[in-house]
């Protein structure tokens, strides 16, 4: 992965390209981007510049034999970890990243803008992916010895939200690491890194990509006339995973379930509360949280647009439509508090919250907020 494959965000590359030539780079950071704004794609290209033999003032040269080795993501002084489930036969606990490694390369290579929810469907597995303990041993054996043939070792992490206690094992990594070893953990939530690492690293926020970059990189994907790609870029508010999903259309309509929670909730009626939980049961934990995200999604941008009345908005016609009527029962205040909670709700279950008690809960108290006790 280069820089120049990567639309916009100049401002961080400028700022990776001078830690490199300065020989100043931050033994540990972290990556902080949401899904779909290219946190994963940036560490590549950062640690294909870094190991690049003939580097110039703005990329990384794509043909010296570093740089082949890192584009097919097979260089030996880059590793990689990343939350993996059970693997065959194989227990959980002796499973690592290196298990998956060629679905990892594999899915890299088509679609370096992934979120989780591709990773699992790579993986071929609905079960909750962690980054255990055997795999912190292994990074520490790893990066504790020599590098192979570069100056440099580097370790990626891809969504270190997945560590949990055991990744305090790699604190002391983190603060003292062998020389020239580097350390990028790429995360889309902050709040759901562990403090202790958090505090270690230097962040650097990436931001979304630009409504236009978004459109440039579909159209060029997959060939799409240019006032359909401006329309999903316009949905997929910057996350470029989001516009190829709504354009090959795989991204489910989870608007309909949102009403109809919304309808139950104003009602707080148990049985009724507790159908529509038993339908959100039934779907896998990544549609579970992406129909959260969803939500959190659809209040921000409603928030928005009765802020503003902007035809700005990142909502279908389907969603104003919505939108529109939901005023007459929901204004700002009320939708902020849902935005809130929905915002807790994602964490929560995040951290194997039971569904049923967490949304039993969280429908009662929605149905509070909307009729505006
Ligand atoms: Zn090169």
């Amino acid at each position: 992965m280069q820089f120049s494959q990567i639309l916009g965000k100049s401002e961080v590359k400028r700022q990776l390209i001078q830690q490199v030539q300065k020989d100043r780079i931050p033994h540990a950071q972290l990556f902080l981007a949401r899904e779909g704004y290219g946190g994963l794609a940036l560490a590549l290209a950062f640690a294909t510049y870094l190991m690049c033999e003939q580097k110039t003032e703005t990329d990384s040269c794509g043909q010296c034999g570093q740089c082949l080795k890192t584009n097919k993501f097979i260089h030996p002084d880059i590793h990689f970890s990343f939350p993996v489930v059970k693997q065959g036969e194989k227990k959980r606990e002796i499973t690592t990243s290196d298990d998956y490694l060629p679905e990892w390369r594999e899915i890299l290579s088509q679609n370096p803008f992934m979120g989780l929810n591709e990773w699992m469907q790579q993986m071929d597995s609905d079960s909750q992916p962690n980054i255990n303990v055997k795999e912190c041993n292994d990074i520490i054996h790893k990066l504790n010895m020599m590098s192979y043939e570069s100056d440099y070792k580097v370790l990626i992490m891809w969504l270190p939200e997945y560590l949990d206690k055991e990744g305090n094992r790699l604190l002391k990594l983190i603060e003292e690491p062998t020389d020239n070893t580097f350390i990028i953990l790429v995360a889309e939530n902050q709040n759901l890194v562990l403090k202790t690492i958090l505090s270690r690293c230097q962040l650097i926020k990436v931001p979304k990509f630009e409504n236009k970059e978004v459109s440039q990189y579909i159209i060029e994907k997959l060939e799409l006339p240019i006032s359909k790609a401006e329309q999903i870029a316009n949905l997929a508010d910057g996350n470029i995973n989001l516009a190829m999903s709504i354009a090959t259309d795989e991204a489910p309509d989870f608007s309909d379930l949102l009403i109809s929670w919304l309808r139950i909730a104003y009602k707080s009626d148990p049985l009724e509360i507790n159908k529509w939980i038993s339908t959100v049961d039934g779907m896998t934990k990544n549609d579970q949280k992406n129909f959260l995200e969803y939500g959190l999604h659809f209040f921000n941008q409603f928030v928005f647009w009765m802020y503003t009345k902007s035809e700005e908005v990142n909502l279908t016609d389907k969603e104003k439509e919505i939108a529109g009527n939901m005023t007459k029962i929901i204004n700002v205040t009320k939708a902020e508090a849902i935005s809130a909670i929905l915002d807790e709700a994602i964490v929560n279950l995040h951290r194997n919250a039971n569904l049923k008690i967490l949304l039993f809960a969280d429908t009662l108290t929605i149905g509070d907020i909307v009729r505006g006790k």
